[in-house]
């Protein structure tokens, strides 16, 4: 048995301070294997031990997986002097986890990020190494054409002089908008430099004007979500990304 005290396992899990816990046995709101609670300094294995808090199950987790569709105008940080985070989006009950962010988009960009308190999945998702594909959806003043396409995926050379790898550049159509045309495209890219996307455009004399990531490995933005909104990721969906 991997046991801690029952006021640890709820204070982690978000449901209240050590006080508030007390509080709750107290008034007998919490059973344990269908025994009521007598003492909040009890030890418990949360793992198998049948915590009810209220009548409710309470599901034990040691990490929290969570996809965010980020909004523009948040920075993807846990502490800004500024600006507001993703943080600032998150209820209490999944900050108690302190959860961070896989890496960073922009403040203008939006889209799939995923937070979590698994440093050893961030650091494989993050790892230049395994090159995880991300994939985002841009709008790009001016005429993408097949000559950016192929040489995206001959790598281009950055305003630092850094040559990326190759990227996987696909055309979705044209708009026209007054005198110009804004074109639609969907760009995976292997590694994440600083404003990497934007950069790339920059290096064929093209600007994105709105930036989305979709895709994170073999993970899609849930497509339900709106921007701001957030979920626990499904087992089969952590799955996707180990
Ligand atoms: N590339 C960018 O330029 N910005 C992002 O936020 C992500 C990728």
């Amino acid at each position: 048995r991997n046991t801690l005290r029952l006021d640890k396992a709820l204070t982690h899990l978000g449901y209240g301070s050590r006080s508030d816990i007390k509080k709750y046995v107290k008034q007998g709101l919490i059973t344990v294997n269908g025994v009521r609670a007598k003492d909040s300094g009890m030890h418990v294995d949360p793992e198998t031990d049948v915590i009810l808090l209220d009548g409710e199950r309470i599901h034990y987790r040691e990490h929290i997986y969570v996809m965010l569709h980020k909004p523009p105008g948040v920075v993807s940080a846990t502490e800004d002097n500024r600006d507001r985070t993703v943080l600032d989006l998150l209820a209490p009950e999944y900050l108690a986890f302190e959860p961070f962010p896989v890496g960073r988009l922009d403040k203008d960009t939006e889209g799939l990020l995923l937070l979590t308190n698994d440093g050893k999945l961030a650091h494989e998702l993050l790892s230049p190494r395994r090159h995880v594909p991300k994939t985002y959806m841009a709008l790009v003043l001016g005429e993408v054409g097949e000559a950016d396409v192929e040489r995206f995926a001959e790598g281009v050379t950055l305003d630092d002089g850094y040559v990326t790898q190759p990227g996987e550049l696909v055309v979705l159509g044209h708009d026209r908008q007054g005198e110009e045309v804004v074109s639609r495209i969907e760009l995976t890219i292997h590694e994440g430099k600083f404003h990497q996307v934007k950069r790339m455009f920059q290096s064929v004399g093209k600007k994105v004007v709105y930036l989305k990531r979709i895709r994170m490995g073999r993970l899609d933005l849930d497509p339900s979500l709106q921007l701001g909104e957030y979920r626990e990721l499904t087992e089969d969906e952590l799955a996707l990304l180990t």
